[in-house]
């Protein structure tokens, strides 16, 4: 029993750093967030320890009373959460999540219609050297010169190619997806649809964001973006698809859940069903709106800084640094430098390559679950405008950073 500082003084010196890291700069990688102190207790607990193959009641092992009942209360609660007929939480991430969906509703060969991993789909929808675009006949839909997707070009595709299954779901699009359409598309196409909210989650959750689950077959999410919980996945859908969802997920691709994530991605799923987090969603999509709107000012747009589909209705803001001085790369290094965490992303029709690129992703979520309301954010998208600019003063911008983080302590508890 020997703590981990003693037992393993490197591995602690690099989990030392990490939080140090966590708490003294910026982090506003649209995709991450800070887990709750009791959901790291939950990851961290003796739950770790336990073989529990198969699903409450109905597991191929002995000793399995008390994960049933995290697990259990897990489903229990991500169900009333989204208003799902069905729940299953033991996908290991958001990738398996979205695989074992898949080879439930489709067979390899099998045709497929996701967003273009060059207009934010993600590598789980068809990228070509994903198991989805290896194994299965992929057609791209794509975003519109204005930045929103083409849902004419969704339709034609789908008349056209009649796909097995229709993917909506995207990992970098400041819009909000019409699901009622994409349902009519499918069915008009004979498709599934499958929608992927790994993002939205958070936003879903509060209230804030349109619903997919009335209107998919198949729903999976991460459960650590917006939705603030451990890493992992969950696949929510009508009751019709539960016996394969089940069989896909164990046996098909997993063996023992990981009943330690499980019983913490319960306790997110309580926090989710808060009005703090309610709250906390709110501050993350009016955090996103004010760098949007501050990231467009005329002393901004000078310096080629645009920002794309002219704003946001979610989480992040893409930026669009096409008629900037800098590519993506150099601007994301240049936000490490004073201290905000961002990353690279491709932007549609990119003339860069994929390892540069010409835009930016910055997202809010971390922040607001730090704490960060309007007048904190207001100073973040300045700091960003400030730092792409040709002549920035680095130990200036870096002491706004610094103050700001102090502000907000996270984990305070944490040493
Ligand atoms: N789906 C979407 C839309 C995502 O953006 C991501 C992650 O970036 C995933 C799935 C995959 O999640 P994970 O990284 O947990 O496998």
């Amino acid at each position: 029993n020997t703590p981990l500082h003693e037992l393993d003084p490197d591995v602690a010196a690099a989990v030392d750093a990490e939080l140090h890291r966590q708490q003294s700069t910026l982090e506003m990688i649209a995709s991450e967030n800070f887990a709750p102190v009791a959901v790291m207790e939950a990851q961290g607990s003796v739950l770790t320890n336990k073989y529990a193959e198969g699903y409450p009641g109905r597991r191929y092992y002995g000793g399995c009373e008390h994960v049933d009942v995290a697990e259990q209360i897990a489903i229990d609660r991500v169900k009333d959460l989204f208003g799902a007929e069905y729940a299953n939480v033991q996908p290991h991430s958001g990738a398996s999540a979205n695989q074992a969906a898949l080879f439930a509703l489709a067979q390899p060969g099998d045709t497929i219609l996701g967003l273009d991993l060059a207009h934010g789909g993600h590598l789980t929808h068809g990228m070509r050297l994903n198991f989805s675009g290896k194994q299965f006949d992929v057609v791209a839909y794509h975003v519109d010169d204005s930045g929103l997707v083409d849902m004419a070009e969704v339709e034609r595709l789908a008349k056209e190619h009649r796909p097995k299954v229709i993917i909506a779901g995207w990992s970098a699009y400041p819009r909000q997806l019409d699901f009622a359409e994409f349902r009519r598309i499918a069915d008009e196409a004979g498709a599934f649809l499958w929608v992927d909210m790994a993002h939205f989650a958070g936003l879903v959750a509060a209230g804030l964001h349109p619903n997919p689950v009335p209107f998919a077959d198949v729903v999976t999410s991460t459960t650590h973006k917006t939705l603030g919980g451990p890493r992992g996945g969950i696949i929510l859908a009508k009751k019709e698809f539960a016996k394969k969802l089940n069989s896909s997920v164990f046996p098909g691709f997993q063996g023992g859940p990981l009943e330690h994530v499980i019983a913490a991605k319960a306790v997110s799923f309580k926090v989710a069903a808060s009005d703090d987090f309610k709250e906390r969603q709110q501050r993350t999509l009016d955090g996103a709106r004010i760098l949007a709107e501050r990231l467009v000012r005329d002393d901004v747009k000078a310096v080629g800084v645009d920002v794309l589909s002219g704003g946001t209705d979610v989480h992040l803001v893409l930026v669009d640094l096409r008629n900037s001085e800098l590519d993506g790369q150099q601007a994301e290094d240049r936000l490490h430098e004073v201290g905000i965490t961002v990353n690279r992303n491709a932007i549609p029709n990119d003339p860069r390559p994929p390892m540069v690129t010409s835009g930016l992703r910055i997202g809010t979520p971390a922040l607001a679950t730090r704490g960060f309301g309007a007048e904190d954010f207001t100073e973040v998208a300045d700091i960003i405008a400030e730092t792409l600019k040709p002549s920035y003063d680095t130990a200036a911008l870096k002491a706004r950073v610094s103050a700001l983080a102090d502000k907000h302590p996270l984990y305070p508890g944490l040493k």
